[in-house]
């Protein structure tokens, strides 16, 4: 897989940055471990992330996780899909249909998208390029250590909490009760 690599000084610490290009370009941050690395694989969400979004609790999981990668050492992923992989446009598409009343994965079937529609496989591949078998996985999402274990790797789940708001209490009601999150 072709990639760039640099550095990239953080208020969480100086990482090596890397960026994989296979269905997207994703951005990898790795900060030197020992044993067995702390991962975190986050899903690029454009509004939680850069624009303080408070409809979804993304941006508050992406800085518990890089502090976190940063403290201790470990490799923090930004996988290029957007709103679980359908894009942008339709996410805020979705985003009317929640105003409507319809919750996170209705309003992503009626749509036409399967309620999860995020792919990991280029995870497969980046892992691979940095020699990683093994990993302590920041989630809160079994069917993503699912999908890892079926692909030869050793996962340690190890859960991500941030805190409800009023704005994010029904997403992530949605994500615990239809996409089986442990929230
Ligand atoms: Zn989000």
């Amino acid at each position: 897989m072709m990639y760039a690599k640099s550095h990239l000084p953080t208020p969480f610490g100086d990482f090596i940055l890397y960026c994989f290009v296979n269905r997207g370009e994703h951005l990898v941050l790795v900060k030197p471990y020992k044993g067995v690395p702390l991962v975190r694989i986050h899903s690029k969400c454009t509004t939680g992330d850069a624009l303080f979004s408070l409809r979804c609790d993304c941006r508050a999981q992406l800085k518990k996780a890089l502090e976190l990668i940063g403290r201790e050492g470990g490799v923090f992923i930004y996988l290029d899909q957007e709103g679980r992989g359908i894009g942008l446009k339709d996410k805020i598409r979705a985003y009317a249909l929640q105003d409507e009343g319809y919750d996170t994965v209705e309003a992503n079937l009626k749509l036409g998208f399967k309620a999860d529609e995020r792919d990991y496989s280029a995870c497969v591949e980046i892992f691979r390029a940095l020699n990683i078998k093994q990993m302590r996985l920041l989630t809160n999402n079994p069917a993503k250590v699912d999908y890892l274990r079926s692909k030869g790797f050793k996962v340690e789940a190890v859960p991500l909490r941030v805190e409800l708001t009023p704005q994010n209490r029904e997403y992530i009601k949605a994500k615990r009760e239809k996409l089986k999150h442990n929230l």
